[in-house]
């Protein structure tokens, strides 16, 4: 099967590596020659083009540019795929990508990995990215069936968890556990860096260790991926802050109460909570290796 790649920054370069290793023929469009020659070299494109005329052999396009080039690039490749070619992205929003994408080409399946890291660009591009992830597919009532299943069987293909819903229940969703956590990463960092006191902040730059690491990650990423979740599901993205200023509030006020028994019984449903979100990581085995007992002569 050919599968073309637009846009060969982290997540098409990831898919690319992947999907080479699992024998797809796979063509990358960028907008540089130069980042055609480092895919081919990193292993990421069997062909890279600047043209889009090189995806007329294609089965299937990914579509892997920031959100807001998403569908102006599924307008400007339609004139170059045959007639059946499946259009796919990997946006993290998908109620407006799918509206606009859908208008441009009729076998559009709006899609999204939920797979990512801090860096951005091809370099960061990393074998196995999608392997045991969430890969969500958002099809519409117009979407033909067929596109659907071809765009599952590549996810299932990378060793993804497929799941189907409707773009809305989608953007609902990742506002909670993606794009809430970026902003809420990203205030925290602001707030830290509110501290008056030199001395004091250069303090907790030097003591801060894994739980800072752990939630400061998000915020810290690339800004595009950032402002894009803003900008492109932004009624989901406040209705998520004010839920959360909420609970902020309710924070302050036990606190500000010395409410320690009420503290304690916030903190023990959140920790009986968060399994249900993600699966606790297993702590490696540090025992120390018992050797065998020497057999007896
Ligand atoms: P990235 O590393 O910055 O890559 C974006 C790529 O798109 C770059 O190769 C860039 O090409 C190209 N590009 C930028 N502007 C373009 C334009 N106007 N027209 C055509 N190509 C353009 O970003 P990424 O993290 O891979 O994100 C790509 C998509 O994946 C986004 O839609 C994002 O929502 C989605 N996504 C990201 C993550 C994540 O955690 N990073 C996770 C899931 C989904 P040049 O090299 O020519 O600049």
């Amino acid at each position: 099967m050919k599968v073309g790649i637009v846009g060969l920054g982290l997540i098409g370069a990831s898919l690319g590596l992947d999907l080479r290793r699992l024998g797809y023929e796979v063509v990358g469009v960028a907008r540089r020659q130069d980042t055609c020659t480092q895919a081919v070299a990193a292993g990421v494109v069997d062909r890279g083009s600047t043209g889009f005329e090189a995806l007329k052999p294609v089965d299937c396009v990914f579509v892997c540019t920031p959100i807001a080039a998403i569908a102006p690039t599924v307008a400007a490749i339609a004139p170059y795929l045959s007639a059946h070619t499946v259009v796919t992205d990997v946006g993290s929003v998908k109620q407006a990508v799918v509206q606009a994408a859908s208008q441009h080409w009729p076998w559009f399946v709006g899609g999204h990995p939920m797979a990512g890291k801090t860096e951005a660009g091809l370099a960061a591009a990393e074998p196995g990215l999608f392997a045991g992830r969430a890969y969500v597919i958002t099809p519409i009532d117009q979407t033909p069936e067929d596109a659907v299943a071809q765009v599952a069987a590549i996810a299932a293909d990378l060793k993804a968890e497929v799941y189907h819903c409707s773009p809305e229940a989608h953007d609902r969703a990742v506002a909670w556990i993606s794009h809430l956590p970026v902003m809420i990463s990203s205030s925290l960092i602001q707030a830290c860096l509110s501290e008056p006191d030199q001395a004091v902040a250069t303090l907790a730059q030097q003591f801060a260790s894994s739980g800072f690491r752990d939630t400061s990650r998000v915020g810290g990423g690339n800004p595009e991926l950032g402002l894009m979740m803003a900008r492109y599901n932004r009624a989901e993205v406040l209705r998520s802050l004010h839920h959360y200023r909420q609970q902020l509030d309710r924070l302050t006020t036990l606190v500000t109460d010395e409410d320690w028994g009420s503290l304690s019984h916030w903190l023990q449903c959140t920790q009986q909570a968060r399994p249900h979100f993600v699966v606790p990581e297993v702590a490696p085995d540090v025992s120390p290796q018992v050797a065998p007992p020497e057999a007896k002569s």
